[in-house]
């Protein structure tokens, strides 16, 4: 028996009074002050992790002195409706700089398509920022969707992709 021996054994979980009762173990122990310290070590109750109450009252109070107020976020249709917003304002600067004279050139279902797609992005952006940043809104795909393919990428309001 040697040394790595006995943290083997200990490393595998051998119960220390199982390991005292190996012969070879006891005849290593009484010419091994290493592994005999280390059992008794391992075999000592470990500390109380539970702080005194004076300190754990200066960590509550270090806890309350770092704390900030903070305000409810929006709801999910004020969140769009700033988002589309703040696309309009975007957009309304955008025109007084460099002029609406692209929209003239396109046709009416050009502008049209090109209105959708702008507003789609728009409001799936707020949505998508919007779960984010909700600290309770966990991404979960619906039950039935997720039973039958688990793999695939969904959008955060758990619409497939
Ligand atoms: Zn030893």
């Amino acid at each position: 028996m040697t040394c790595a021996d006995v943290d083997r054994l200990l490393s595998e979980g051998t119960p220390i009074a199982e390991l005292k009762q190996i012969a070879a173990v006891s005849d290593h122990l009484r010419t091994c002050g290493r592994c005999d310290e280390l059992l008794r070590w391992a075999e000592s109750p470990s500390p109380d992790p539970a702080l005194g109450s004076e300190a754990a009252a200066r960590v509550r109070t270090l806890i309350h002195a770092d704390l900030k107020p903070v305000r409810p976020l929006p709801s999910t249709p004020a969140v769009v409706t700033g988002a589309i917003a703040f696309a309009v304002a975007m957009a309304g600067l955008h025109m007084l700089t460099l002029g609406a004279q692209g929209w003239r050139a396109l046709s009416l279902v050009q502008s049209l398509s090109l209105g959708a797609l702008f507003a789609a992005i728009v409001i799936l952006a707020a949505l998508s920022l919007n779960v984010t940043l909700r600290p309770a809104a966990l991404i979960r795909p619906c039950a039935r969707a997720a039973s039958s393919a688990p793999s695939r990428l969904r959008f955060p309001g758990g619409l497939p992709l």
